[in-house]
């Protein structure tokens, strides 16, 4: 063992952790939860602890299942809503090996990010990214079932009374706190029952996993008070959806290279060159970062979502922001589109990677648009070349099959298996009848 697991086993003893749950996210990213006793955990340093692939989404096939999970020792930490009475538990975030060659297994999501940051650091780079990942809170029925009633009817920056969820909020802050979160920053959204809580931002495969940690503690800390969280992009028709807006720069030796100071908007030629790249991978990577059927209900004009592929320095329209920047470590632009249905892991390789070919082809960026493109008709988004996002999962999964910059980000078994479980995914949908349709054409033909 290694000073730091060592170090490590010895404190899981210490603090009297019974079960250790070993976690890593399928392709879909889906949590996924080994638990051992906490006796194993220096076996599980050691040796690693097998396990079948084959029943994990988009895995593996039948024949070559043997996968062994790595815990991360940085990325310890104790569940802070278990009961005590039950035991404490903590978990371990894994990288997932392939038993058979002892290399990291492809289909794993975080490998996926972890030859971004790879890639970004043989350039000299290290990415930055702080998420603002918005909710619902929703109550659930006598069956315990989750419904689409909210339990509160605050609006945007509400105080108490009305913000009913301030209450649930602070538990939740409190229990991100407890593991080690930094929250700078929670509201209640524009839409009654929904929420966002920012975390400061931090290396990529650390707010990679923060993501998948911070999904896991709002669900429960909601279950634990008898409510349902939803990280579904979009719930309720008709009012703001769930989105996950990333803020992004690059970091050369703790200097942010994003930054300077000579320029209009304070964005370095590295920046714009990367903002480029972002915009030019725009409709691929939004099968990535919009990877359900229900994240294109969200994506449509009116609701402070984007639909235009442009960047502005000063309205919340376009795909890409470059927001207001104190000092200048806080220089950095805004991806807008994704929404916090996405997979965190291939999320941010895609950012990432798209913007490093940015920077390799050295794209220039186009002008800033400074009025509401939600205004603009079709003639006047032709004359400034702003094309338009992806419309439903179909389009957006035809992008990623041409461009050959993300399927490369993704690697041959990511991108062919998350292709085939998005087209049955979109086919579904598009066979099945909505009550929509039922409600409009029942009774009219
Ligand atoms: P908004 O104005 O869009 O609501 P917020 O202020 O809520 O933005 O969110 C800011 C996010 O950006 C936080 O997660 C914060 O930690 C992050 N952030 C700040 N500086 C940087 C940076 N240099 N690189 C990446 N993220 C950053
Ligand atoms: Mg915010
Ligand atoms: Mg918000
Ligand atoms: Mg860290
Ligand atoms: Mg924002």
């Amino acid at each position: 063992l290694s000073a730091e697991e060592q170090e490590l086993v010895e404190t899981i003893d210490e603090e009297d952790v019974d079960f250790l749950r070993l976690q890593f996210t399928d392709i879909l990213g889906t949590v996924k939860n080994v638990s051992i006793p906490a006796s194993q955990a220096e076996k599980a340093f050691a040796e690693g602890i097998y396990f079948d692939g084959s029943s994990i989404e988009g895995f593996v096939r039948i024949q070559e299942s043997d996968m062994r999970l790595k815990p991360d020792p940085e990325s310890f930490a104790v569940l802070p809503w278990r009961d005590t009475e039950s035991g404490s538990a903590a978990r371990l975030i894994c990288d997932v090996m392939n038993t058979a060659t002892g290399e990291p297994f492809v289909g794993d999501p975080r490998y996926v990010l972890k030859r971004a940051i790879d890639r970004a650091e043989e350039m000299g780079y290290t990415l930055n990214a702080g998420p603002e990942p918005e909710f619902f809170v929703f109550e659930k029925d006598e069956h315990g079932r989750a419904t689409t009633t909210t339990h509160d009817v605050g609006g945007y920056f509400d105080l108490a009374p009305k913000d009913l969820a301030s209450d649930l909020r602070r538990q939740i802050i409190y229990n991100l706190e407890e593991m080690a979160f930094e929250v700078e920053a929670s509201h209640h959204e524009v839409a009654e029952g929904q929420h966002e809580i920012d975390f400061k931002y931090d290396d990529a495969l650390t707010t990679a996993d923060n993501i998948a940690t911070f999904r896991s503690v709002v669900r429960a800390t909601a279950e634990k008070n008898d409510l349902h969280a939803t990280f579904m992009p979009k719930p309720i028709a008709h009012i703001n959806g769930s989105g996950m807006h990333t803020h992004l720069s690059l970091f050369d030796n703790g200097e942010n290279v994003f930054h300077d100071a000579d320029d209009e908007f304070n964005l370095s030629d590295t920046a714009k060159s990367f903002l480029a790249g972002v915009l030019e991978h725009a409709p691929a990577i939004t099968a990535i970062c919009n990877p359900t059927v229900n994240s294109y209900k969200r994506l449509v004009p009116g609701y402070e979502a984007p639909v235009y592929v442009a960047w502005s320095d000063v309205n919340r329209s376009a795909l890409v922001r470059k927001p207001a920047a104190r000092v200048p470590a806080a220089s950095r632009i805004e991806l807008r589109s994704p929404d916090p249905s996405c997979n965190p892991y291939l999320a941010l390789a895609v950012m990432l990677q798209a913007g490093l070919d940015g920077i390799e082809k050295g794209l220039e960026a186009p002008d800033p648009v400074r009025e509401n493109i939600y205004e603009f008709d079709e003639a006047k988004r032709e004359e400034y070349g702003i094309d338009t996002l992806p419309s439903n999962l179909g389009e957006a999964v035809a992008a990623l099959e041409e461009d050959e910059v993300i399927q490369e980000a993704l690697g041959d078994h990511v991108c062919e298996k998350f292709v085939q479980a998005k087209t049955q995914e979109f086919g579904e949908y598009v066979a099945d009848v909505s009550q929509w349709e039922l409600d409009r054409y029942l009774e009219a033909f």
